[in-house]
């Protein structure tokens, strides 16, 4: 069975939802799982921010304006007036229930069943949908199956359990439907799996049902060529492997979150990612299959800082670097690129709010100096120790270019240089002529 996602503008509008109702429906037994329709989220945040604030006249305004969003949505999505009633009536009573928090105290646990509403509400309308097209769908109730543990963690033997629990009652159904995000924690009150957490349901659904996939559909490019971060002149990227999308995800590349596609990593399950707006794209797989000898995509990101510290101090002294990265570790700013020599290290950041704090504190232990608007340009594929020639490669295309920085070993799937932000561009084509059009 496949799991499939759908992010919040996928479901955006009518529209939208009438689209991934096409797409879904395929004969093919699967579980659907959808967010919020884009925006509500963020404004159910808002209102739980004025019911924090003790302003319930704030929060009913943004309340009613949602509301007639709604009542919109769903004229325009259903063709009878039994559907449009039945889904008119679910939607009041969600936002009655909204309402009724404006009169209590209002906590961390009232938030979070607010919170909870978006993906309450879009997931009914589309199975109200489908079942309004005759197609035989049923809603999964997240909150019966979805929970994390006393540590926040997700619980994957409750979830397995549950979840198989839920799919006995319907085994004939075609789609199941399920909401993303939401779940109830060890004491069973609602919680969520924090904002953008439909990505890690379904990661967490494919691996307790053994999905043979997870699809995650967005409306935007995966990893296709038009994401100006990444460069591959000769075709999208269509295959990664889990830890290539884990470097690319440091640079912004929009790709899923490390953390949410660990249960899938796992399970050994591949996750696809696809794109609405293109559905017969076959978009980018990750697996943990490594493509031999194959340099996947190069990567940039900007506004990087470099600090060097030298000092004849570290040669031949052992707890140097502690010292050093504990600096960087009281102010709050993690380290990104590392470089040593016997007597220096340089390390690269990208926060530089406490940069100050951090070099007043660095200079007790030896030289510092500092570079800025720095650039890390990263190159990602299977770059394995062993084999020869990849790094070479790299280093060849950045001949004529001033690299202040190297890393190259920590993982088995990325090169990083650091070179100034002005000479991006240059060194993005000559990787690109040099790892891809054999220039
Ligand atoms: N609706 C939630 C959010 O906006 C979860 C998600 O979309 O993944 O963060
Ligand atoms: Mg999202």
């Amino acid at each position: 069975m496949k799991v499939l996602k759908f992010g919040g503008t996928s479901v955006g509008s009518a529209q939208r939802m009438k689209e991934v109702a096409k797409l879904i429906t395929d004969g093919e037994q699967k579980i659907v799982v959808l967010s919020a329709m884009s925006g509500t989220t963020n404004t159910l945040v808002e209102i739980s921010d004025y019911l924090y604030k003790k302003n319930p006249e704030g929060a009913n305004e943004i309340i009613n304006r949602l509301e007639a969003k709604y009542k919109q949505h769903v004229n325009e999505l259903y063709s009878t007036d039994e559907y449009k009633q039945k889904t008119q009536e679910f939607i009041k009573a969600q936002f009655d229930y909204i309402r009724s928090y404006t009169k209590d105290i209002f906590t961390l646990f009232e938030e979070k069943v607010i919170l909870a509403q978006g993906e309450l509400i879009s997931t009914n309308m589309v199975t109200n949908y489908l079942q309004e097209q005759g197609v035989n769908a049923i809603l999964l109730p997240a909150l019966e199956f979805m929970r994390t543990d006393k540590n926040s963690e997700p619980d994957p033997v409750y979830i397995k359990e549950k979840l198989a629990a839920q799919l006995e009652i319907h085994p004939d159904a075609e789609i199941y439907i399920t909401q993303g995000f939401i779940c109830r924690n060890a004491y069973g009150e609602i919680d969520n799996l924090q904002r953008g957490g439909s990505d890690y349901t379904a990661s967490l659904i494919g691996a307790a049902v053994n999905a043979s996939e997870i699809q995650i559909w967005t409306d935007i490019d995966g990893m296709h060529d038009n994401d100006p971060r990444i460069v591959d002149k000769t075709s999208p990227v269509r295959h990664l492997h889990f830890e290539e999308a884990a470097e690319l995800a440091y640079f912004g590349a929009k790709i899923l979150h490390p953390t949410c596609v660990q249960p899938a990593k796992y399970a050994n399950i591949p996750v696809r990612l696809l794109n609405t707006m293109e559905p017969t794209a076959s978009g980018t797989l990750i697996s943990n299959d490594t493509e031999k000898g194959k340099i996947k995509a190069v990567a940039a990101k900007d506004n990087i800082t470099a600090i060097k510290i030298k000092s004849s101090r570290m040669l031949l002294a052992h707890g140097f670097l502690r010292k050093v990265f504990e600096i960087f570790e009281s102010y709050q700013t993690s380290i990104d690129m590392i470089c040593t020599s016997e007597v220096g290290v340089s390390v690269s950041i990208d926060n530089t709010k406490h940069l100050n704090e951090i070099l007043d504190d660095l200079k007790k232990y030896g030289t510092v100096t500092v570079d800025q608007d720095m650039c890390i340009i990263c190159v990602v594929g299977d770059l394995e120790w062993e084999n020869v020639g990849f790094e070479a490669k790299a280093l060849d295309a950045m001949r004529d270019i001033p690299v202040r920085m190297i890393s190259f070993g920590g993982s088995n799937y990325n090169i990083s240089f650091l070179i100034r932000e002005e000479d991006k561009k240059k060194a993005l084509q000559s990787l690109s002529d040099h790892l891809f059009n054999n220039k």
